[in-house]
């Protein structure tokens, strides 16, 4: 098909909710992807984090393909083998307690967001159901995550919002105890907010956190969607400080490019959901669950991960030195760069050229496949530079 067809189709029966870029893309492999006109682009967007491997990575399509040819679906009245083995890698490697299955992030947290509520409800009764979350936070599009999200402009049209969500400040425990009430059940977070602008929690910060959700029974809420599974260069955000939250939330890059998001639940919590009081049709799909664990056992290891940082480290340096570019905030493969120009300016361009990059808020961002070589970064941030410096 060609590419005015593509764009026509497009635009003349999918609502228009996306701004999208003047590209077409309809296959790839690796970190490349490539149009209609099979032009090459080097993507370090990874769909926004969610092909943890790149494009068609060959262990995670037999994984898929093999599961989709064996057993594609069943319904959640019945076991499934690939799903509990999957479970038990979640648990075994986090140490918490119980997983529940759905399929995007914002169900993820949604989850999370009921699971807080029944705790509280459960040992507290009615009232004490509020949750603090944090400013240029991200939780989702439905409409209690919505609700959670921090960001005034998300708090618009759909009236009437989810009640019961405050907003403190990042990195500010004074903002967050001004928050607390007696009706707080729960405080929930991102260890770096991503589409909120790439902004990393100080470790001292969610330490402190933790201590003050201890001392009052509240839950804490770890909303790792973006940053988890290896992303920010420990398998989720959290264990970069060494807290452990009573809930954490996955989604993106578990599935590799499936859609997948989980809900996890310290010991504490793992009995608060009983029968009938949570459910999804497509959760634990036997597919999604099998590419999950490709992911989890490929990027779950310490070889892996350590590389995950050097590269990490290794993009910030390169950026550092081109010019206009004002500063870097990077842990792992979770990128932000703020620019001297506008970066949803220097995006369209890097598209043009051949890189695709995104944005968040003001900055440029990037979440390149976990297993980018460094003559790949070199390729991609070469594009950046050529762009930047004219
Ligand atoms: C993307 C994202 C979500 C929403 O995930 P969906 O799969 O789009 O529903 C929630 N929280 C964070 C931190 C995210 O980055």
């Amino acid at each position: 098909m060609e590419n005015e067809k593509i764009k026509k189709l497009d635009n003349e029966n999918i609502m228009h909710t996306y701004a999208r870029y003047d590209v077409c893309l309809t296959h790839g492999s690796g970190v490349y992807a490539y149009d209609d006109r099979d032009k090459k682009y080097i993507d370090v967007s990874s769909g926004i984090g969610v092909n943890s491997l790149g494009y068609c990575n060959p262990g995670w399509v037999k994984a898929v393909t093999e599961q989709a040819s064996k057993i594609q679906h069943i319904s959640n009245y019945y076991y499934s083998p690939v799903a509990g083995e999957l479970a038990e890698k979640l648990t075994k490697a986090t140490g918490l307690s119980k997983v529940f299955f759905g399929n995007s992030g914002a169900e993820a947290n949604e989850c999370a967001i009921k699971v807080a509520r029944k705790y509280s409800f459960d040992k507290y009764g009615t009232g004490r159901n509020r949750i603090v979350t944090l400013e240029n936070s991200f939780h989702g599009r439905t409409i209690a995550t919505l609700s959670a999200t921090g960001q005034d402009v998300f708090h618009n049209y759909f009236f009437p919002f989810v009640e019961g969500f405050d907003y403190a400040k990042a990195n500010d425990i004074e903002s967050l105890l001004s928050k607390i009430t007696d009706k707080t059940c729960a405080v929930m977070l991102e260890t770096v907010q991503g589409e909120g602008g790439v902004n990393i929690l100080d470790s001292d910060y969610l330490k402190e956190v933790r201590k003050i959700c201890d001392e009052r029974d509240i839950l804490l809420i770890v909303d790792e969607v973006q940053t988890g599974v290896c992303r920010t260069g420990k398998l989720y955000g959290y264990m970069h400080s060494g807290i452990t939250p009573d809930i954490v939330t996955s989604a993106k890059g578990l599935g590799g490019g499936l859609p997948i998001g989980i809900c996890m639940v310290g010991e504490k919590l793992s009995e608060v959901m009983g029968p009938s009081s949570h459910g999804t049709t497509f959760g634990s799909n036997p597919v999604v669950c099998a590419g999950a664990k490709y992911i989890l056992d490929t990027v779950n290891n310490p070889e892996f991960i350590d590389e995950v940082n050097k590269k990490g480290k290794y993009i910030k340096e390169k950026l550092l030195k081109i010019k206009g570019v004002k500063a870097v905030r990077q842990q792992g493969l979770m990128i932000g760069i703020e620019v001297e120009e506008n970066a949803g300016d220097i995006a369209k361009k890097c598209t043009e050229k051949g890189l695709l990059i995104i944005t968040a808020k003001t900055l440029l961002r990037m979440l390149p496949p976990l297993n980018i070589t460094y003559d790949e970064i070199d390729e991609a941030l070469s594009i950046l530079k050529k762009v930047m410096e004219g």
